[in-house]
């Protein structure tokens, strides 16, 4: 049994000339190979499996961050197919109504050279700032498997990883301020609307969770990660009416992004399982050991499923 992740799902725009995405019409595709090699499951498959313990064979879909592209583009290409698939939402935006710093990287690395934003952090970023917590496993492990270039990964690791969270936004802001005039515009068309959320609920797909404002839970106090977790599903309850059973996934993934806290305060919230980042099927032993760390590959593991850059073809 295999679960895939994706994030955006698109197609090309010249505003954005290094936004990764997987285009539409690759996604087309690597449904049509999921299908005809493994089988694509209902999400309630799992759900079953969770129960009883027994894998099934085939794949679920899972989608995270609750970005537009899930209404506009996967979901029609799944009610095509008749599919289901889940999506972890990140429910503190809904609030907030600005864009996560994680999304907002990805558009300032995705419309602006990774140099020129590496450069304006160093000179906002002070060492201060950094928190020396797990330095060195954030270091390291984050970004190794992406195929990114030098400034990107530094960017990434400085922002997601090493700053503390109290300046973080305000870093982030900043930028955004200086490279789009603020974020107010991109965020409404950047999110699911909660209609939209609630439309796909109501057409089958399933909802979970995916924290409140997208931390590095294993950065946070036990206190905050439950805040995180149990904010996020009641949020989703409110607005979904009534979730048929709790699920979660990670942000950012990985064994460094959680602790054994963070899983011991899923199941006390009930949450029936949860997807880490791993690139391996789903066996027997975790879904009767540790169905709070579900092994799941990226989209990139499988034919089609590479991330495209839409760089302008100049000669
Ligand atoms: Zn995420």
């Amino acid at each position: 049994m295999k679960a895939v992740m994706y994030h955006y799902v698109r197609k090309e725009n010249d505003e954005f000339p290094s936004f990764k995405f997987l285009h539409i019409d690759a996604f087309k595709k690597q449904l049509d190979y999921l299908a005809e090699n493994f089988g694509i499951l209902h999400p309630d498959v799992l759900k079953e499996s969770v129960i009883t313990g027994k894998p099934a064979d085939g794949v679920i879909l899972t989608f995270d961050d609750g970005i537009k592209d899930h209404y506009d583009f996967v979901l029609p290409e799944l009610l095509n197919r008749g599919l289901s698939a889940i999506f972890y939402i990140s429910t503190g935006v809904y609030e907030s109504n600005r864009i996560l710093g994680v999304h907002r990287l990805h558009l300032l690395l995705g419309k602006f050279p990774s140099g020129l934003i590496y450069h304006k952090l160093l000179g906002l970023v002070k060492n201060e700032m950094l928190s020396h917590s797990h330095v060195k496993e954030f270091q390291t492990i984050p970004y190794s498997l992406q195929n990114n270039d030098e400034y990107t990964n530094q960017v990434k690791r400085m922002m997601n990883y090493l700053i503390s969270y109290q300046y973080r936004e305000q870093v982030l802001d900043e930028l955004m301020d200086e490279f789009f005039g603020g974020d107010k515009k991109i965020f409404e068309s950047f999110y699911l609307s909660i209609g939209e959320i609630k439309k796909m609920h109501d057409l089958g797909m399933v909802m979970g969770s995916h924290t409140k404002s997208h931390p590095v839970l294993s950065k946070l106090s036990f206190q905050e990660q439950q805040t995180e977790i149990h904010s996020s599903f009641d949020y989703l309850e409110n607005i979904c009416i009534k979730l048929p059973y709790k699920t979660f996934c990670y942000p950012y993934g990985g064994f460094h992004s959680f602790t054994n806290e963070t899983e011991s305060i899923l199941k006390n919230a009930g949450c029936l399982f949860s997807f880490n980042v791993e690139e391996r099927d789903i066996s027997e032993m975790d879904l009767k050991n540790r169905p709070q760390a579900l092994p799941r590959y990226d989209c990139n593991c499988f034919p089609h499923g590479k991330l495209w850059e839409n760089k302008k073809v100049t000669e």
